[in-house]
């Protein structure tokens, strides 16, 4: 087995052990990213000098790809945009601080949708990902670097970030275990924003048991972000110590069941998951979330109309590619957002301007908080009954690339991620099998209520174990 094969938890025993040290591991994924990155294309910019270097000062560390939008000091930080080549950080996020502090290094640059907005990575601005199980394929997205490195084992484990399903539809597309932590479990300073009251940064490796040490590695208060409460970080490994499916209130919910357009074998995998769980001594709970119809068009008002405020910043004078063409402060700002952004971020800022404009706020704005309630109401009454929902992550495997040109199409991957992220609660993807003909691998997804990562992780890792 080679080095870069390696999860998070394997890395540590031999780093323990000193079979290996940290440059080791960071020799062997370079090795594997100049191999294979050229037909890949998971990572935009890898700098060995300093993966080396951090590794060198840090012998027992592992290695984690970092995706684009997270800012590292001394690293390039594009976001996958135009707007933001050449930028390079003059500070680390809190993550990479808090990693740092534990454990992990950041080892290469990973690509995704520009600034998070896509579902297949094919919104980057910057070069194309395919999917490692098939190259025809896209990853998903928006942390589609992260998921293909990963799934290809380009890398030990990767950061992502989900603001409406980007850490768990890639993690589907790419048979890797992605995690999606609650609303204020992890601190974004130093997070490119998206839209704020939802973007959170997590975890994608190749073991559930990864994915816990890794957002145990992140997360936690943090005075910069004051979204995070000062809520102790459980030791989240040592909660998957005798993880079982016996006797755990799995809900099923006909809203996520009985979809349109949902792939058949995607339906069937589901169903044979939900009897595994059954067989493995879980109690299945029938629940119903009536107003997740209603999910998809809420999120396309508050993503945008928070996007266009955060995209705001990017005038090409405190921040962003500045167009030599302009002739004057209007033509500055317009023409370097002309030439900076990419169609899907203009399309979301527009979007999102318009539903924030006068006139049109109360209508559309103040409307979808109220469902977002409504929405968020229902999972706290499916929770009094289950201890998690098994849902679908995405309605497909992974599609061709290219396949899917019309935006609403592509929103649609989301149709069941985008809940529990309006909900503010935490939701995992998990590996769950393979399409019969085209082999690709499939994940489901587990949600469980805000700050209930514990009982998250150790559902999914019983999964894990039940459906191999
Ligand atoms: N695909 C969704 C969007 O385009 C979610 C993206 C994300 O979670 N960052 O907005």
């Amino acid at each position: 087995m080679e080095l870069y094969e390696l999860g998070i938890r394997q890395a540590q025993d031999g780093l323990a052990k000193g079979e290996f040290t940290s440059t080791d591991l960071v020799r062997s994924v370079i090795d594997r990213w100049r191999a294979k990155n050229g037909e890949i294309g998971a990572y935009l910019t890898f700098d060995e000098e300093q993966a080396l270097a951090l590794a060198k000062a840090n012998p027992k560390a592992v290695p984690v790809a970092v995706k684009d939008l997270i800012n590292v000091e001394g690293q390039p930080c594009t976001c996958a945009s135009k707007m933001l080549k050449g930028y390079v950080s003059p500070y680390d996020a809190t993550v990479i601080r808090n990693m740092k502090a534990r454990g992990f290094i950041p080892a290469g640059r990973v690509n995704m949708d520009e600034f998070a907005m896509g579902s297949s990575t094919e919104n980057s601005g910057l070069g194309v990902t395919r999917n490692p199980y098939d190259p025809t394929r896209v990853p998903g997205g928006s942390s589609g670097g992260s998921a293909a490195a990963v799934g290809g084992n380009l890398c030990i484990a990767a950061l992502g970030t989900d603001t409406g399903g980007s850490i768990r539809q890639p993690a589907s597309f790419c048979n890797c275990v992605g995690v999606k932590p609650s609303y204020g479990r992890v601190s974004r300073y130093g997070v490119t924003a998206f839209a704020s009251s939802l973007d959170q940064v997590g975890p994608m490796a190749k073991s559930v048991e990864d994915a816990a040490i890794l957002l145990g590695a992140i997360a936690g208060h943090d005075e910069m972000d004051g979204t995070t409460p000062e809520d102790p970080v459980p030791d989240y490994a040592k909660a998957l110590e005798g993880a079982s499916m016996e006797g755990v209130r799995i809900g099923i919910a006909k809203e996520y069941l009985d979809v349109e357009g949902v792939d058949p074998e995607v339906r069937r995998i589901t169903d044979e998951a939900i009897a595994k769980c059954e067989a493995a001594g879980a109690e299945l709970v029938e629940v119903s979330l009536p107003h997740t119809g209603y999910a998809m068009a809420v999120y396309y008002i508050i993503a945008p109309a928070e996007a266009s405020a955060n995209l705001a910043r990017f005038d090409g004078v405190r921040y962003g590619h500045r167009s030599a063409e302009a002739k004057d402060v209007f033509s500055l700002d317009t023409k370097s957002r002309a030439e900076g952004f990419g169609p899907e971020v203009k399309r979301r800022i527009i979007m999102g301007t318009y539903v924030l404009s006068s006139g049109y706020y109360d209508a559309y704005y103040g409307r979808a908080q109220k469902v977002r309630t409504l929405i968020k109401r229902d999972f706290d009454e499916a929770f009094a009954k289950c201890d998690a929902l098994l849902t679908p992550c995405a309605p497909t495997p992974a599609f061709r690339i290219g396949e899917l040109q019309d935006p609403l199409t592509m929103y649609l991957n989301d149709l069941f991620t985008i809940p529990s992220s309006l909900a503010g609660v935490c939701a995992s993807s998990v590996p769950a099998g393979f399409t019969r003909d085209t082999k690709l691998p499939v994940g489901v997804q587990f949600i469980c209520g805000g700050f209930e990562e514990e009982r998250l992780l150790r559902i999914s890792r019983a999964f894990e174990e039940v459906a191999k």
